[in-house]
């Protein structure tokens, strides 16, 4: 299957060259012309490997790789017109995996692709899968699968539920009713003491099991996962 790349590059004539280049080496290419659509392409759609420009109109590269970067490991490599150390510091700062220079030799460029995707070859093949992480546990959101040091740990779907809105809190203590808001939802009728019983639950499936202390109690305020 060919390799997605998104080009995000306002200087049409570059772009549409660097586009039947890829193209010519098998390379399936979209093109966006400014950062705001090139976000919305790279948020929406499954690329192997980002090519995104500093200068574009709309949302800056940097923005563009600062909110990409939230969502996605996804490889993004740099161009810039400027050669300045400024630029190539931030953007491998915020995440970009290279960057080159314009003008470029497009050899060049297809040399960095390549290794970049090498260093990235489960994206290559997958769709790439975003884990929840804490200390020894792993939560596969969209698989459903929670791991500790490799075991499978059971989970009904309101532990679950529960145990994956703190990971995506972690180090942030949760109130008891911003749990229930956002666990149990408007349709809770019970008794918020639901809560402490679910965290017992997690407990003692997690934290007594592996003889581990992840979830820690904030008296008085709420819930916390902490890694340290
Ligand atoms: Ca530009």
């Amino acid at each position: 299957m060919a390799e997605k790349v998104l080009l995000i590059e306002d200087e049409e004539k570059l772009a549409r060259m660097v586009e039947l280049e890829l193209q010519y080496e098998g390379y399936q290419v979209e093109k966006a012309l400014d950062g705001r659509t090139g976000l919305e392409r790279a948020l929406s759609g499954t690329f192997d490997l980002i090519l995104l420009d500093i200068m574009l109109p709309a949302l800056s590269g940097m923005e563009v790789l600062r909110r990409v970067r939230r969502e996605s490991q996804v490889p993004v490599i740099m161009l810039t017109a400027r050669d300045t150390v400024v630029d190539k510091v931030s953007g491998l700062d915020m995440g970009a995996d290279d960057y080159i220079t314009k003008p470029f030799a497009i050899e060049e460029l297809l040399a960095r692709i390549r290794a970049a995707l090498r260093k990235h070859p489960a994206q290559a093949v997958a769709e790439e899968r975003q884990l929840l992480r804490a200390k020894g546990l792993s939560m596969d959101p969209e698989r459903h699968e929670v791991t500790v040091d490799g075991q499978h740990v059971e989970l009904t779907r309101r532990e679950f539920d529960l145990l994956r809105y703190l990971l995506e809190n972690k180090e942030k203590v949760i109130s008891r009713e911003s749990l229930l808001d956002n666990v149990w939802g408007f349709d809770f009728v019970g008794e918020t003491n639901a809560v402490d019983v679910y965290i017992r639950f997690l407990r003692s499936k997690i934290d007594e099991r592996f003889g581990m202390k992840l979830i820690h109690t904030v008296r008085g305020v709420g819930y916390v996962i902490r890694e340290a």
